[in-house]
């Protein structure tokens, strides 16, 4: 990521969505798909290969495809509320 907006100047040195948006992901993505595949198996109880079959695919898809939304979500609000991540780590 560049240090600034090659637009308007503003300053990317202080962006850090961190591992907020991987764990937004797995707690959001992990109860549709386990609510889901539990619905599937008392619903048609189908063999173990079909459940992996669709949920597998659906994990990755569903987990890839949102996280550059959730990471720019994050940063976005981290803008918004002028939260800054260069507070002192010890
Ligand atoms: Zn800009």
């Amino acid at each position: 990521m560049p240090d600034a907006c090659d637009v308007c100047g503003q300053d990317y040195s202080k962006v850090d969505s961190g591992d907020g948006p991987a764990v937004f992901i797995i707690l959001i993505v992990g109860a549709i798909v386990a609510g889901l595949a539990v619905w599937t198996e008392f619903t048609y109880s189908p063999p173990y290969w079909v459940q992996l079959t669709i949920w597998i695919p659906t994990i990755l898809i569903l987990s890839v495809g949102l996280l550059r939304p959730a990471k720019a979500l994050l940063i976005a609000l981290q803008f918004k509320h002028k939260a800054s991540s260069d507070i002192k780590r010890y």
